[in-house]
């Protein structure tokens, strides 16, 4: 049965954009879909002006799409150049929801897109990331308005008091840029910072040797509690929500403007599964099944 393109790429982060730029240079019919308005919606969240690092190094890149590290908004505006210079056939706003295999064997697919659109095609490739389910802090309050899973804009807040929650990279990047005009709180349920890069890993120490936030390790949220007589969508000078942990010594509470909670996320494995990908184990981050 013949399909309407040779390939469909689904997400558009720096995978499907490589992904595309080689199917333009080939030739051939495809078609790069993205569920946002803008391409490669996990760095486009990045806190503005982070510095983007070039990570693994060690791996030569063979990407159609230029990158090297440099600041999200200059990779970004890289990339919106050269979807437009490569004139790369994006179609934003288009999530896809469904795909089924139209006979048995290889191919070919359809593709459904949650607007009610779809389209065939005789290969997908699909890159749709890991930011599926972002993880929650798990404890009572984790949903109150000031506690954000994401920080857009370091320079939105000043003169408060903001808890970071998370030892990789996304809650040190937050907590140091956060401290310059906040009092931040950084809690680390471990006692050590084991899964970040070593550029981080030294300011963090350095910031907090130097005073400029405080580091909490070997603690855990117990609860977030609105303040009496205050609400969380109301700014204020005054903190809004107590913060309750446990650290070795016991339960302790400190009262804040805002609580981040930088967790990561799981895999979206059950969309993977819908579309037909079968995994060999249950585990989160287990590897699909090559057939
Ligand atoms: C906070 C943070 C900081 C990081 N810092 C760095 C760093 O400094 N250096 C580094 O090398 N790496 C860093 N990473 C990791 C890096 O962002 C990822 O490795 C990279 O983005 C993965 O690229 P990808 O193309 O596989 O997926 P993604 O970049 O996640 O892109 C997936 C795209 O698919 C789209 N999509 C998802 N589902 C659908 C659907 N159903 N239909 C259509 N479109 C869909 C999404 O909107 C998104 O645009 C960081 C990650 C995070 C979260």
């Amino acid at each position: 049965m013949p399909a309407d393109l040779d390939i469909a790429i689904i997400g558009s982060g720096p995978a499907g954009l490589s992904a595309a730029a080689r199917a333009q240079e080939l030739g051939c019919k495809y078609v790069l879909f993205e569920t946002e308005k803008h391409a490669s919606d996990t760095i486009y969240k990045y806190q503005k002006g982070k510095h983007v690092m070039a990570e693994p190094g060690y791996l030569p890149l063979r990407s159609g799409m230029r990158f090297e590290a440099g600041k999200r908004e200059a990779i970004l505006g890289t990339w919106d150049d050269q979807l437009a210079t490569q004139k790369i056939n994006i179609q934003y706003g288009k999530k896809v929801t469904a795909i089924a295999k139209l006979n048995e064997g290889a191919g070919p697919f359809q593709i459904q897109c949650e607007d009610g659109t779809s389209t065939t095609a005789r290969t997908v490739i699909l890159g749709i990331g890991l930011q599926g389910n972002i993880r929650k802090i798990g404890a009572a309050g984790d949903d109150l308005p000031n506690v954000d899973y994401t920080l857009a804009d370091p320079n939105a807040f000043q003169n408060e008091t903001i808890v970071v929650i998370g030892a990789g990279d996304a809650a040190i990047e937050n907590a140091l840029a956060l401290r310059e005009k906040n009092k931040v709180i950084l809690i680390n349920r471990k006692d050590e910072f084991a899964r970040c890069k070593e550029g981080n890993l030294n300011q963090i120490l350095a910031a907090d040797r130097n005073e400029e936030l405080q580091i909490f390790y070997n603690t855990n949220t117990v609860r977030i509690e609105l303040l009496k007589s205050s609400s969380a969508d109301e700014p204020s000078a005054q903190p809004c929500m107590r913060y309750v942990y446990k650290d070795p010594e016991g339960e302790k509470s400190l009262n804040v403007h805002r609580i981040i909670a930088r967790l990561g996320a799981t895999p979206p494995r059950a969309l993977v599964e819908s579309f037909g990908v079968t995994f060999p184990q249950q585990r989160p981050r287990s590897r699909a099944r090559v057939v």
